[in-house]
């Protein structure tokens, strides 16, 4: 019998950080001068990750994407990815700040990798200085170029949407998706931990950001995909199409079917979760595949998390995880979940 949680919803998507560690400090994400990190030895290493992905793939994934903290910062990444598309999976796709995709992306590509997210908020170099304290923006525009060059088209290019902070590069944005062969997908600014400068001013809704753009592009079509969750996908007069991922004003955990692994080994079943469930634990004390999967079963149908639709419920006025309750725990932090 397939694997179902408490509201019906099938185990069919993984996301597994690698890593904790990250090359840029966005200010949506890592915006505190210092961090807790997850202690070296805990991190999982690649043949744990793939029995752990072997246990969940028997469950019912057929999705896995790679992400971090920075992906790419892992020593090695393509041969986690080799190991990865062997198995019987329908995708493998990675998110990344691009910033050592040029020197990666043609391995990365022969590994077996299906697909690569760039996470992209901004094309003017100084403001992404501000935003990610790095001026290594052209960096980032050599990787969207070496991912296009390698196969990996048509790219995804993913922009969290901030007042007064991008909010005005819309239109740019997906101009330049269409030069590069991206499809661009705005993500709603989202008050994870770890998003300590988060505000509900600050949010862009998805409804003002269609407005912004059927103005300038005329009318906007919603494609109406099924299963295309969590970005809505939409199709401009000229044929461009780009997506919008509504996590804040309309959550979609009603079909989320995704978990999370900390690169400690640590499952969640929401990004919103404040605790998971240990799973480096048991493999390292020698748990068999079977007691694995038991687990994975046991804890899956018993989930009943609906993280974004409760926040929503909310009068929101602080941020999710104060800020001492993150330098206690790394796990809490969006840059240790993966996003
Ligand atoms: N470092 C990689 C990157 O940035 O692509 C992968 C990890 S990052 C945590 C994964 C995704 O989470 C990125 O696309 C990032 O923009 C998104 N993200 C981080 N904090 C966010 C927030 N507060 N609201 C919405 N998206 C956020
Ligand atoms: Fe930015 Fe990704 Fe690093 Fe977070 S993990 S600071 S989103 S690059
Ligand atoms: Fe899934 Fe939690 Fe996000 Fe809702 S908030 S879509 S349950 S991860």
């Amino acid at each position: 019998m397939n694997l179902v949680d408490r509201f019906g919803r099938p185990l069919r998507s993984l996301r597994i950080s690698v890593t904790d560690r990250c090359n840029l400090r966005c200010q949506y994400c890592m915006p505190e001068p210092e961090y807790v990190w997850l202690p070296r030895e805990d991190v999982l290493s690649f043949e744990e990750i793939s029995t752990l992905s072997d246990a969940f793939i028997a469950e019912g994934v057929d999705r896995i994407r790679i992400t971090g903290g920075e992906p790419l910062l892992r020593r090695q990444l393509p041969v986690l990815i080799e190991s990865l598309a062997a198995k019987p999976i329908a995708d493998i796709a990675l998110t990344t700040n691009g910033l050592l995709l040029k020197a990666n992306a043609g391995r990365l590509r022969r590994a077996g990798l299906h697909r690569v997210t760039v996470s992209l908020d901004t094309l003017q170099r100084d403001r992404f200085r501000a935003l990610t304290g790095s001026s290594d923006h052209d960096a980032v525009l050599a990787g969207i170029d070496a991912a296009a060059t390698a196969g990996f088209a048509p790219l995804k290019l993913d922009t969290v949407v901030i007042r007064g902070v991008n909010d005005d590069e819309l239109v740019a944005l997906i101009e330049f998706g269409r030069r590069v062969n991206a499809e661009v997908r705005f993500i709603e600014y989202m008050d994870v931990g770890g998003a300590t400068r988060w505000s509900p001013a600050s949010v862009v809704p998805r409804a003002e950001m269609l407005e912004t753009l059927t103005r300038h592009f005329g009318a906007v079509i919603p494609i109406g995909e099924q299963g295309s969750a969590p970005a809505e996908r939409f199709l401009l007069p000229d044929g461009t199409t780009f997506g919008i991922i509504a996590s804040t004003t309309q959550p979609f955990c009603n079909e989320c079917d995704r978990a999370r692994l900390t690169a400690d080994g640590v499952w969640l079943l929401c990004l919103y979760a404040t605790a998971g469930t240990d799973l480096r634990r048991p493999l390292r004390a020698g748990a068999t595949p079977e007691e694995v999967r038991h687990l994975i079963r046991t804890v899956w149908s018993l989930r009943a998390d609906r993280g974004a639709e409760e926040r929503l419920g909310l009068d929101r006025q602080t941020t999710l995880i104060p800020l001492r309750a993150l330098k206690k725990d790394a796990h809490l932090e969006m840059h240790t979940r993966g996003g």
